[in-house]
């Protein structure tokens, strides 16, 4: 009976260190942040995100004042 007990308590132990291993392994991944492409407005050369800028006819605007501008 008493090795009974044994084998549960070392199966529990077991089972809690994986768990604290596996705990400790998710926090030290680094939050996915997804690096952005930085590109320059073709009219006064500002740099901004891709999904900030306007893009007309392969290129990239700041904004649609720039845009128009540059046609
Ligand atoms: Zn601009």
């Amino acid at each position: 009976m008493s090795r009974l007990v044994l084998i549960v308590a070392v199966i529990f132990l077991a089972w809690w260190i994986l768990r604290k291993y596996l705990r400790s392994i998710r926090r030290e991944k680094p939050p996915a942040a997804v690096p952005e492409d930085m590109v320059r407005c073709a009219h006064c050369g500002v740099h901004l995100p891709r999904s900030e800028g306007l893009a007309d006819n392969g290129r990239i605007y700041c904004s649609d004042d720039h845009m128009h501008r540059d046609r």
